[in-house]
């Protein structure tokens, strides 16, 4: 098949057109490169397995050609994690909402079965945990920029429904909890691989608020191997929402002694609070795990990797740069 990923060569797409390609399929990348990189695709596009189009999701104009050639669409194009909606929130906004709106209206024209990948965001704060997919989704004040990303990613689900259930285009709505791995970029502060980066160059790893929130965190290989089985289950999982990731959960200020023990680092732990690194609204969500027995029974998901594995491929990643 011939298969568009949006933001391809981002660490999640990247990982996802490997897969793909491996599987024998030709892979279309669109992506603005703007916290994406060639670097992460060059192997693929020199050994002639992926076409790459340098372009913005929110010009049409870039989108309907590729869509049109596409079997497949899996949507992972936005600005990602809550620095960048803090620091841009009306860009930000802008890029996850009508980005979406221009890649789904294109995969509508031709009838091409369509995945867009939320986030565990949308669950906001939330506290009945693990999260299910109907569970409730809790947002704070319109005046903190913090759920501005929550809120983006709802809006492309309820926008991927519609489309379903109003146009039947074969929509699959992915809710991706914490995904890390080799490749993945401790520029936008992703939590692990900040630390390996630190650890690796003893120095003072810095844990926001008092450590004590809860995440768990899944392999890129595990988080890209469920989305090309959700893409070949087919009609099954047409119209529906799912969660992805991990439940191996662990406190910050646990993950951060995991990796001081695996780099064998002589690094200290320091805590910042939000107000220092966000600012003085900031909320955080104290514990986010997922429910995954839906995603199980559709597609018999079942993460290969641990932690301890997740870590050591990023030290691995980290060491051979
Ligand atoms: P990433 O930043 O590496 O990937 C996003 C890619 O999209 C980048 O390559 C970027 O250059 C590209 N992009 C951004 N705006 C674009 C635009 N307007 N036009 C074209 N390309 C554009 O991040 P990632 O971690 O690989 O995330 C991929 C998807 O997974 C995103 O939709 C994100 O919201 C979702 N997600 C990721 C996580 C995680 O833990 N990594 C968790 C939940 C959801």
């Amino acid at each position: 098949m011939k298969i568009l990923i949006t933001g391809g060569a981002g660490f999640i797409g990247s990982h996802l057109a490997e897969k793909l390609v491996g599987e024998g399929h030709d892979v279309l990348i669109l992506d603005d490169l703007s916290t994406g990189s060639l670097q992460n695709i060059q192997h693929l596009i020199d050994a002639g397995h992926v076409s790459f189009t340098k372009g913005d999701v929110m010009r049409r104009g870039d989108v309907a050609p590729l869509a049109e050639k596409a079997d497949f669409i899996f949507h992972l194009a936005a600005a990602v994690g809550v620095r960048t909606v803090v620091d841009k929130p009306l860009e930000s906004m802008v890029r996850n909402i009508e980005g979406t709106q221009n890649v789904i209206e294109a995969a509508a024209k031709k009838g091409v079965p369509f995945l867009v990948t939320s986030s565990s965001e949308v669950y906001g704060k939330n506290d009945d945990l693990p999260f299910h997919e109907h569970s409730e989704r809790v947002y704070g004040s319109a005046y903190n920029e913090r759920w501005g990303y929550a809120l983006s990613k709802a809006v492309d689900e309820f926008m991927a429904l519609a489309y379903w259930r109003e146009k039947k285009l074969p929509t699959i709505t992915v809710r991706l909890f914490n995904t890390t791995g080799p490749r993945q970029t401790h520029r936008y502060g992703m939590v692990i691989p900040n630390f390996v980066n630190h650890a690796l160059r003893n120095e003072p790893l810095i844990v926001h608020g008092d450590g004590e929130q809860v995440r768990a965190f899944s392999h890129v290989s595990d988080i890209v191997s469920g989305l090309v089985d959700l893409m070949n289950a087919g009609t099954a999982v047409y119209g529906e929402i799912f969660n992805l990731g991990s439940t191996e959960a662990i406190s910050i200020n646990d993950l951060a002694k995991r990796v001081i023990q695996h780099t064998g680092s002589a690094s200290l732990i320091t805590h910042v609070p939000y107000h220092e690194v966000y600012n003085a609204t900031f909320e955080d969500m104290r514990k986010r795990v997922p429910n995954i027995s839906k995603i199980q029974e559709a597609i018999g998901y079942a993460p290969r990797y641990t932690l301890d594995d997740t870590i050591k491929a990023i030290i691995g990643h980290y060491q051979s740069l």
